[in-house]
């Protein structure tokens, strides 16, 4: 058929639309049929104990079904099979199992003094990591690296590139600068361009360094607040604008109340807080880290005592305080999260935050509250994390033993999943 002009055309037009809308119609059919060809895959976590909320009593035997890297349905009795998906089946029958611990105060990315460079930072980060995560805990928050070395250390774990937990990093502090005191503060226009840097770097929170640090003599209970008013309030509104939280190292009393009145999140340590702070903590849901675990160095260095009189009597004064003072907040309702100050005690004891909480009195379920819910909460995340229920990402602890009736038993990790990916499975 011999078929001319503009009807030849026309033809010619509607030949090739019905070849492209076969082409397209076989390629959907094909894809559809790839997809029929890989299954839905979940793991199935078959746990005997689940504290699935921290502060609510414990469920025994249920499944905990992952898909995709979470939670996507928390079952009665042990499932061996979950809708039309093939599934890896995680016997946990004699194990305690909980939501990821999370601490809100490490340092994994720093190393100074002598012949310490980049490289020794880094290295540092990868170790600390590895071991923070093979111990359970499955998010941090960083709040002061020796460089930007954090930054990329975040974005790695993220990728998968390197094993570690979830961070969320504050880079370099920002104090009034000179020796251990930080990223420099001096003057408005100083904070401002500090915190607007450590921003654009990549810093998820703002460190700032409101008193000496508690190695120093001027970190004592009447010690000075080191900020002047227009500092920090250049510092918060910079963070503001950018909707970033700012956490506040302080140890004397009065850097505490300065910091509280210009809106931080977080109060660091914080060991002389007086009644009047806790009361503007409860107010406005500042959250307190107390880093009690900073205790074991403490007293190490009190039994040794190798330092100065004067320093000794120093680290005694917190030794005798800081228990009785955090306690004391508890009671109040401060809330209060977990935070060891890894980097200045040592990595992958981050339990030790835990097993102090319920030393200085606080019921086991609450330490473990503080190290999953309350942490959760913290960093804006409870939405995802902190507790084991539909929908949240599938960070999942389990150990031997029963930390309610046991503290200890928190060191006992035995699995470890983060997003849906096991990185431990013991048997003991
Ligand atoms: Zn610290």
């Amino acid at each position: 058929m011999i078929i001319k002009g503009k009807k030849r055309e026309v033809q010619l037009r509607k030949i090739i639309i019905i070849g492209l809308f076969l082409v397209g119609t076989l390629s959907t059919a094909l894809a559809q049929d790839e997809q029929k060809q890989v299954p839905r895959s979940v793991t199935i976590i078959q746990a005997g104990t689940l504290m699935a909320v921290a502060g609510e009593e414990p469920l025994k035997e249920r499944s905990i079904i992952i898909e995709d890297g979470k939670i996507v349905d928390v079952l009665p009795s042990y499932r061996t099979a979950y809708e039309d998906a093939e599934v890896k089946i995680v016997d946990l029958k004699d194990k305690f199992v909980m939501a990821g611990l999370m601490d809100m105060h490490v340092h994994l990315a720093m190393a100074g003094g002598p012949g310490k460079d980049s490289g020794d930072v880094a290295l540092a980060g990868v170790k600390n990591a590895y071991k923070t995560l093979m111990i359970g805990f499955t998010t941090v928050r960083d709040l002061g690296a020796t460089d930007d070395t954090i930054f990329k250390l975040r974005k790695d774990i993220n990728s998968g590139d390197i094993i570690g937990p979830r961070i969320l990093a504050a880079g370099q502090i920002i104090g009034v600068g000179g020796r251990e005191d930080g990223r420099e503060c001096n003057g408005i226009e100083s904070c401002r361009r500090t915190t607007r840097d450590m921003i654009s770097n990549g810093a998820d929170w703002i460190k700032i360094y409101a008193s000496c640090s508690g190695g120093r003599l001027c970190s004592n209970k009447d010690g000075p607040a080191v900020f002047f008013d227009d500092e920090i309030g250049a510092i918060m509104a910079v963070a503001k604008k950018y909707k970033i939280k700012v956490a506040a190292h302080t140890h004397p009393r009065d850097s505490a109340l300065q910091v509280l009145k210009f809106g931080v999140s977080s109060i660091e340590h914080g060991s002389y807080i007086n009644d009047e702070a806790m009361k503007i903590m409860i107010r406005d849901g500042v959250y307190y880290v107390p880093t009690v675990s900073v205790m074991d160095l403490l007293e190490d260095v009190v039994a040794k005592g190798e330092n100065p009189p004067e320093m000794l009597a120093h680290d005694q004064a917190f030794l005798d305080n800081n228990p009785g003072n955090i306690f004391k907040a508890y009671k109040k309702g401060v809330k209060i999260a977990t935070g060891t100050d890894a980097g200045v005690v040592p990595h992958g004891k981050n339990y030790r935050e835990v097993e102090r909480f319920v030393e200085l009195g606080m019921t086991n379920a609450d330490a473990l509250k503080a190290g999953t819910i309350n942490s959760a909460e913290l960093i804006d995340m409870s939405d995802r994390l902190g507790t084991i229920e539909k929908g949240k990402i599938a960070d999942i602890i389990a150990v031997t033993g029963n930390p309610l009736e046991q503290i200890k038993d928190i060191e006992n990790v035995i699995f470890v999943m983060k997003e849906g990916h096991i990185y431990k499975s013991r048997k003991d």
